[in-house]
């Protein structure tokens, strides 16, 4: 008699299971074997400001920071953190009760889902997502429901009816990202305020990833949490990577009402428990360098954004041109093309340049198929070599 041995158990769990690796893993590992110019990931070739990398070394050297810092951050950093909310955008925190810091914008995320959903609840965030709001949602054991960014007259737009028909009564919370990654919408004030209104109808807590607010081309940024109803029910989360160019040092942190920050560190102190000592002096440090800084950054990332748009809609790609982020999103179907992971698996032996498919970010694949993402926060020549290189693809 045949018996059937029972089919092994996955190793990764159900909750899991549809993540797999990363696309950015993939494409690394194709740029490095092309010897192509990786767009892909979102990290900059260059480091940021001298003076806050030595204040890193100042702390290691003295000693601040090489033992577990305080779970909810240093005195320093924390007091930083609530001087920028309250200069910035009026939004005045307490140090000790309403501002954690977290190992990067990644932890507050997922700290923030674990700590707020139940199993069954809807979350409803904004497609494209970056890569880990799914995942997160996943772990939490919630339900994420997207709400589709629509690509028209050349810039990503959000329909307030599309999410105001997607607010059910399993709904806990709304995920917000502003400047957002992947289509570099920033959202307008009136587009806030609706949201705000339809939170605080509906009784919703709303998680906001605001780790672009300092790299804002074309109009301004503006915290949901400065709109009547929303300072006691908005999880504001920030991060150092994007704003000092310093992604490695992952330093992130979570600015909101005492019972949320609390429920948040709960979740918290469990995933990391602490992280990143020296790195918070010299965050602490980053954030009280002059107004002269930022405007150079966000001047800086401007003209890349026009020099690699104006570039890739030479090459015949239609651009979707960025208000704010790291990225420009593009339609490959004027260059004959409608399969962006085939595409951008054949362009580093086509021409030497890595990009990321947009399909990724969604639920629904289809959406996203003749979209494809490209990183401008590299060096000049860089992105003019990559311009160069892009043309050849027009004539095959
Ligand atoms: C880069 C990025 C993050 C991650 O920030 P870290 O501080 O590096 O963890 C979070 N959200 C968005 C939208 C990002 O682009």
């Amino acid at each position: 008699m045949n018996v059937r041995a029972p089919e092994p158990r996955p190793l990764l769990n159900r909750r899991l299971a549809e993540f797999g690796t990363t696309i950015f893993a993939e494409m690394s590992a194709l740029a490095l074997r092309t010897g192509s110019i990786n767009l892909g990931q979102g990290f900059p070739d260059t480091d940021g400001p001298d003076e806050i990398r030595e204040a890193a070394v100042r702390a290691l050297r003295d000693g601040r920071g090489n033992q577990y810092p305080p779970g909810p951050g240093v005195p320093e950093l924390r007091t930083a953190i609530a001087d920028h909310q309250r200069t910035r955008y009026g939004l005045v925190h307490d140090p000790d009760t309403e501002v954690l810091v977290t190992a990067g914008a990644t932890e507050a995320i997922a700290a923030s889902l674990l700590a707020l959903v139940e199993p069954g609840d809807e979350v409803v965030a904004l497609e494209p997502y970056y890569d880990s709001y799914a995942a997160c949602i996943a772990m939490a054991g919630g339900r994420r429901v997207p709400v589709t960014l629509r690509p028209r007259d050349g810039a990503y737009h959000l329909d307030l009816d599309e999410l105001r028909d997607a607010v059910t009564d399993r709904t806990r919370l709304i995920l917000l990202n502003t400047p957002h990654n992947p289509t570099g919408t920033v959202l307008s004030r009136e587009e806030l305020a609706a949201i705000a209104r339809l939170a605080v109808e509906r009784d919703l807590l709303v998680v906001t990833d605001e780790v672009y607010e300092h790299l804002v081309f074309d109009g301004e940024h503006t915290p949901i949490a400065t709109f009547p109803g929303m300072r006691e029910r908005t999880v504001t989360i920030g991060s150092a990577g994007k704003t000092f160019s310093f992604t490695g040092w992952k330093v992130g942190w979570v600015t909101a009402a005492p019972e949320l920050v609390a429920a948040v560190r709960s979740a918290k102190q469990f995933l990391t428990y602490v992280s990143a000592g020296p790195f918070q002096y010299a965050v602490a440090e980053a954030l009280r360098l002059p107004q002269t800084y930022f405007d150079g950054l966000r001047d800086d990332l401007r003209a890349k954004r026009d020099l690699l748009s104006a570039g890739l809609a030479d090459a015949g790609f239609a651009v979707y041109r960025p208000s704010g982020t790291y990225f420009v999103t593009t339609d490959i179907r004027p260059l004959g093309e409608d399969d962006g992971f085939a595409f951008c698996r054949a362009l580093p032996e086509r021409c030497g340049v890595v990009a990321i498919p947009n399909a990724v970010f969604y639920d629904h694949r289809d959406q996203g198929a003749p979209f494809v993402r490209f990183a401008f926060c590299k060096r000049e020549n860089v992105l003019q070599e990559a311009v160069t290189r892009l043309k050849g693809l027009a004539s095959g």
